[in-house]
């Protein structure tokens, strides 16, 4: 029969992994700060636990997924003994850092640490494009993955606790990188009238288009050589004052964009004139 789990928090997301472990057949306790979005899982067989402490002494396996880490903190601060033992999978999203300091408080109260990245929203949990980002205690980690995979793929990026929300953090940059160009890009056209529904179909495609380049700028990025003979950040930083200026001249904000013009401006004066945008990915390294 299935592991038993215990899932704390049960907003959006929590409520979206303690159902994909229901659906797959796993007894769960649930515990959430407000009892009442308890109900509908409760209504669907899950018991709930009065506090955090019942929840983590009920089973093995505890899965959090609350609001930020320092909630996680805080919660874990009222387990006492209840904690030792246990195998604790934190999906809350957080910092590298955050990470490895649960870790260590896990450890020195006798509990296993695995920490997590969902790439998914809670509509994609159990289905084929969701995942997770998994780092921490690899032993504990392949012990519950068959339960884990009811999340959706279990992905593994190593034993330091802070590698899964690097992970998650860079995946996320490159999300948010694609949102702010889109949003940018709606709102330009907009001020002409142009209507976002059409324009999102060319925008679609363009930006795949470019994302085909990724993998070589990644090469540059590895070897350090960001020589090009596509596009360099001189033709780049000499077009961009085009897009600032039309940006005021139709009455948008670039507070969006100003912060890349000044990165061009910086590459150009330490010499990096004939580099691709590649480049920019080194001077962003505080030295
Ligand atoms: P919600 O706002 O829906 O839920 C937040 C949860 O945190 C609730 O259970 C809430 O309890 C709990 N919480 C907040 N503050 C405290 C506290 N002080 N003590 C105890 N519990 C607290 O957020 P989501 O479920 O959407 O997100 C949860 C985590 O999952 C976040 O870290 C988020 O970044 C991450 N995530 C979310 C994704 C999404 O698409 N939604 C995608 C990937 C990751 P209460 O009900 O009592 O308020």
């Amino acid at each position: 029969s299935a592991a038993p789990v215990s899932v704390l928090g049960l907003g959006m997301m929590g409520t979206a992994l303690a159902t994909a472990l229901l659906d797959a057949g796993h007894p769960v306790t649930v515990w959430n700060r407000t009892p009442a979005k308890a109900g509908p899982l409760v209504a669907r067989g899950a018991l709930p636990a009065g506090t955090p402490a019942d929840a983590v002494a009920a089973n093995p396996l505890v899965v959090l997924c609350l609001l930020g880490n320092t909630h996680v903190q805080e919660v874990f601060d009222t387990l006492g003994d209840a904690v030792a033992g246990r195998t604790v999978v934190n999906l809350t999203n957080g910092t590298p850092a955050q990470a490895r300091e649960l870790a260590a408080w896990a450890s020195e109260h006798g509990a296993h640490y695995i920490d997590g990245g969902i790439m998914a929203v809670p509509q994609m949990i159990a289905g084929p494009h969701a995942y997770v980002v998994y780092s921490g205690d690899e032993q504990a980690f392949r012990t519950h993955r068959p339960t884990l995979a009811a999340f959706g793929g279990t992905k593994w990026t190593g034993t330091d606790p802070g590698l899964a929300a690097v992970h998650d953090l860079a995946l996320l940059t490159g999300m948010y990188g694609m949102v702010i160009g889109v949003l940018q890009a709606f709102a330009l056209v907009r001020t002409e009238n142009i209507p976002a529904t059409g324009f999102a179909e060319p925008l679609v495609a363009w930006i795949q288009a470019m994302l085909t380049g990724v993998p070589e700028w990644a090469g540059a990025v590895d070897s350090g050589e960001h020589l090009t003979d596509v596009s360099s950040i001189a033709v780049n930083q000499s077009a961009f004052p085009n897009f600032l200026t039309a940006y005021r001249d139709q009455g948008i904000s670039g507070e969006l964009f100003e912060p890349f013009q000044a990165l061009l401006d910086r590459a150009m004066a330490e010499g990096h004139a004939s580099d691709g945008l590649s480049r920019l990915a080194d001077l962003l390294r505080a030295n």
